[in-house]
């Protein structure tokens, strides 16, 4: 079977509805993943026990359709579904750790434009599927996945608790002082861009006692801006902070494991400080260090270095930020698009968690978010990418490194090259034929001068 057009990768595929992305297609992945789940549970249940696959979806057009497809090829492959409706991703991870399932299944094209979707493959443990995990599952796609009889078709059944569970999962975080915040009464303004974060976001806010002023809570999957959570279109939001005078305001992307902040000034922050402002809270309260991925902002070093604690960084790619944090036990971890991971309460993205993260914050520090903000370097980071060359990639990283004989260089994913105060990572893309540059330093002029020679010594070379 070819895919093509689509783009599978270690923990999921996706594609363009209509194009490469097919009831056919989805129904193949699906039904493949389901097997995979089932014979890995097989060992570990009750004799007579079929396997159970929790599935959520986001709120994009096509859900319900691939919904029904996904439904159906589960149950051809003997796996009961615990169906837990619209949620975020992080609350389908949450359920299959709750439900002691066999798997998860979100469909789900996460940030991606209107025309995408998806499926992200969860593990019993919670995780998404690691590289090993993932490679082990394809490996069914293309063979007999084996089918169940008539007698053995798994069963459907509905799970409606799933996003209380994960509020009250939230507020029962130790150290997360709720009555502060309820204090506060704080005045937040929201954009969920008509993704799942309406089912779960005002919720958990109204707990926490905030007035809440929304935009583009409607469920229905039209998202009236490209729905990922940068700066450039956050605009709306940005104006929504400044007419009601908000504390802040929060965006999430359609799967709701991104969180951007925008200051009490109308101004969106950067992704970057949303982990970064989210570990500085968590290593107050824990022992251990802060994980991130290679391609991350320096600011997590100033925030870890100010609480005496290391950044460990782990290649590109949730999973491997997850699975780091868990070796190492590491209280926090996450990316610097929006992407804070609570290993207490899972080791997942979660953008509830990290709303609630910074609202205690808030109102532990006392100031406004545009006063804590100012109170760190900034950085410019630049992201580039070029067409893969056509010589081995680690001919390219031996150049470079020889070209740069002071920087500290690391070799787990591509490489990454740093200086005390700059860096450059040079990686190909797990989906396409192409090679991502990205570039920081203390100004813009500073990761230009970086992007333009590792670019200038690829293009000497290919
Ligand atoms: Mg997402």
């Amino acid at each position: 079977m070819a895919y093509e057009g689509l783009m599978v990768g270690v923990s999921g595929v996706r594609g363009r509805v209509g194009e490469a992305l097919t009831p056919e297609v989805v129904a193949r992945f699906a039904a493949a993943f389901g097997a995979w789940a089932a014979a890995g549970s097989a060992g570990g249940r009750a004799k007579g026990r079929r396997a159970a696959i929790v599935l959520g979806r986001d709120s994009r057009v096509s859900g319900p359709m691939f919904h029904r497809v996904v439904v159906s090829a589960l149950q051809s492959v003997g796996c009961d579904i615990i169906d837990i409706g619209m949620v975020p991703t992080p609350t389908v991870q949450l359920a299959v750790e709750h439900h002691h399932a066999a798997g998860g299944l979100a469909i789900t094209a996460s940030h991606n434009p209107i025309e995408w979707n998806a499926l992200k493959f969860i593990a019993p443990s919670g995780l998404f599927l690691d590289a090993e995990q993932g490679a082990a599952m394809r490996g069914t796609l293309d063979g007999d996945i084996p089918r169940a009889t008539w007698d053995e078709l798994g069963v459907l059944s509905e799970d409606s608790e799933a996003v209380a569970r994960h509020i009250e999962r939230i507020l029962a975080i130790p150290f997360l002082d709720a009555d502060a915040i309820r204090g506060r009464r704080f005045h937040v303004a929201l954009d969920c861009v008509r993704g799942a974060g309406a089912v779960i976001m005002p919720a958990l806010l109204d707990r926490l006692g905030c007035r809440v002023t929304a935009i583009n809570m409607e469920t229905d999957g039209r998202f009236p801006r490209a729905p990922e959570p940068v700066a450039e279109n956050l605009g709306e939001l940005e104006a929504l902070v400044k007419s009601h005078g908000a504390d802040v305001g929060l965006a999430v992307d359609p799967d709701v494991d991104r969180l951007a902040l925008v200051s009490d000034e109308g101004k969106a922050i950067g992704e970057d400080f949303t982990l970064a402002l989210a570990a500085r809270v968590v290593l107050e309260h824990r022992a251990g260090d802060l994980v991130t991925n290679l391609s991350t902002s320096r600011i997590m070093e100033d925030v870890a270095g100010a609480a005496g604690r290391r950044v460990i960084r782990a290649p590109v790619g949730e999973v491997n930020v997850a699975v780091r944090m868990r070796q190492e036990n590491a209280p926090i971890g996450g990316e610097g698009n929006g992407g804070v991971i609570l290993s207490e309460v899972h080791l997942g993205r979660d953008a509830p968690v990290g709303a609630a993260l910074i609202l205690h914050l808030l109102a532990s520090v006392g100031k406004p978010l545009s006063e804590i903000v100012a109170g760190y370097p900034r950085y410019s980071i630049i992201k580039d990418k070029l067409d893969r060359p056509n010589v081995p990639l680690d001919g390219v990283y031996a150049a470079l490194r020889e070209a740069f004989p002071d920087a500290t260089a690391d070799t787990q994913d591509g490489l990454r090259l740093a200086w005390s105060d700059r860096w450059v990572h040079v990686r190909p893309s797990g989906t396409e034929p192409i090679v991502r540059v990205i570039a920081e330093a203390a100004d813009e002029a500073g990761a230009r001068r970086m992007i333009y020679e590792a670019r200038a010594l690829l293009d000497r070379l290919a």
